[in-house]
């Protein structure tokens, strides 16, 4: 017998990742693995690769791996580029601090650009920095789409445009972790090189699958990489996939509920997606200034589908309010990740969620307000609902 109490109903897990996960895809991924080399696996193969296409908006391959997100940073990097190769990144949170210091372990030569947590890539910067590198030796422009650290959303579109603007022939790497299956994602017309994701946050499932989406110059690129490398390369993917195989045994129930999930995208519809996504947040900023609580991100070109981040008044403790609500209403809230730890809760607002679990959500981090004696105004709640229902 467990010294656990029994803790009726459901727990709120609303981090922002790994998020909750439907019931039909944990349905999904109970039956009984197969022979990843036996032929029914190609048609497991070739669905799921058809259908994630659209979510990256790309016609380009879209490899998966059995790994983290992490993973898939590394796996981008050391296929594209070579060691001692430059490459320009942006200090726009801890996931973004997260990248650049694989590159840097890898050898890479990061030209790092500081940020102050509170805004995305600055455009204006990345064509700065391009028009400036007049040989041509940065390689790659690396950027977080949604950086969940902070609950701010580049915008990939204008970096682009800052690229082009510049007329520089770099790669483009996207972390599209966060973002992917909340918010509109176009790998192919932004001209992204490696859209980088995983399978814990939008996608609805557990975590253990990452992706690149890589397209035709960063394949070309790959060709005259100097690294050495073995489970990563996306050639032996790219081989085995178009044979309906993996080079090595793959995440099979994981890909069986990647197939449910993108299943239930598509029944959705990725335009209502996002447009649910965007109605859940708005809600949730309102809640915050309803509060008196200020949000991380401070240009609302930036505001996240995905999560709000949520800074507490100088000389509260925000992991102190997390566990209040913790053990009071059996609810999970993102930490202060970083130099933000103690400082912001973060409410995640992502895949598989809706109204009710929202109005939960926000009524929890209500009564944790009230309990924790941090100076709030009350009627966060409120403020959600009438937008909800308005
Ligand atoms: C979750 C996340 C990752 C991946 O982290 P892992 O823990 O390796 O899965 C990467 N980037 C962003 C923006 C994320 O939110």
């Amino acid at each position: 017998m467990s010294n656990t109490p029994f803790r009726p109903g459901r727990h709120f897990l609303q981090i922002p990742g790994p998020s909750n996960v439907p019931d039909s895809v944990l349905r999904a991924m109970a039956q009984p693995v197969i022979d990843h080399r036996g032929p029914e696996f190609p048609a497991l193969t070739f669905n799921i690769l058809e259908q994630i296409k659209p979510v990256f908006n790309t016609e380009s391959p879209v490899f998966i791996y059995p790994a983290s997100g992490t993973g898939g940073w590394e796996c981008a990097l050391l296929n594209a580029l070579s060691p001692g190769d430059k490459v320009l990144a942006f200090e726009t949170g801890h996931f973004a601090t997260l990248w650049k210091e694989v590159a840097d372990k890898l050898g890479l030569e990061v030209q790092w650009v500081a940020g102050d947590w509170r805004h995305g890539v600055d455009p204006e910067k990345v064509e700065e920095a391009l028009k400036a590198d007049t040989t041509h030796s940065i390689k790659a422009v690396l950027a977080v789409h949604t950086e969940t650290s902070t609950g701010v959303t580049s915008r990939i579109d204008k970096v682009r445009q800052a690229i082009d603007a510049a007329a520089h022939p770099a790669l483009f790497f996207v972390d599209a972790v966060s973002s992917l299956a909340c918010t509109e994602y176009q790998h192919d017309e932004w001209k992204v090189d490696v859209t980088v994701s995983g399978s814990q946050k939008g996608l609805m499932l557990p975590p253990g699958l990452s992706f690149n989406a890589v397209s035709e110059k960063a394949l070309a690129a790959s060709k005259q990489s100097k690294f050495h490398h073995s489970y990563w390369r996306w050639d032996a993917m790219l081989s085995f996939n178009a044979k309906g195989y993996y080079p090595y045994t793959p995440s099979t129930n994981l890909l069986y509920g990647l197939e449910e999930a993108l299943s239930l995208l598509h029944q959705e519809g990725l335009d209502n997606v996002f447009a649910r996504h965007y109605r859940l947040a708005e809600a949730t900023r309102r809640a915050v200034s309803a509060w008196g609580l200020e949000n991380i991100c401070l240009n609302s070109e930036e505001f996240c589908n995905s999560t709000t981040a949520v800074l507490v008044p100088e000389g509260s403790d925000a992991d102190a309010l997390r566990t209040i609500i913790l053990q009071r209403f059996n609810m999970s809230l993102g930490t202060g990740l970083g130099k933000l730890k103690g400082k912001i809760f973060r409410i995640g607002h992502i895949g598989d969620f809706n109204e009710l679990m929202l109005a939960g959500t926000l009524g929890g981090v209500e009564m944790g307000l009230n309990i924790s004696g941090i100076p709030y105004q009350k009627g966060g709640v409120n403020a959600a609902l009438d937008f909800l229902s308005s």
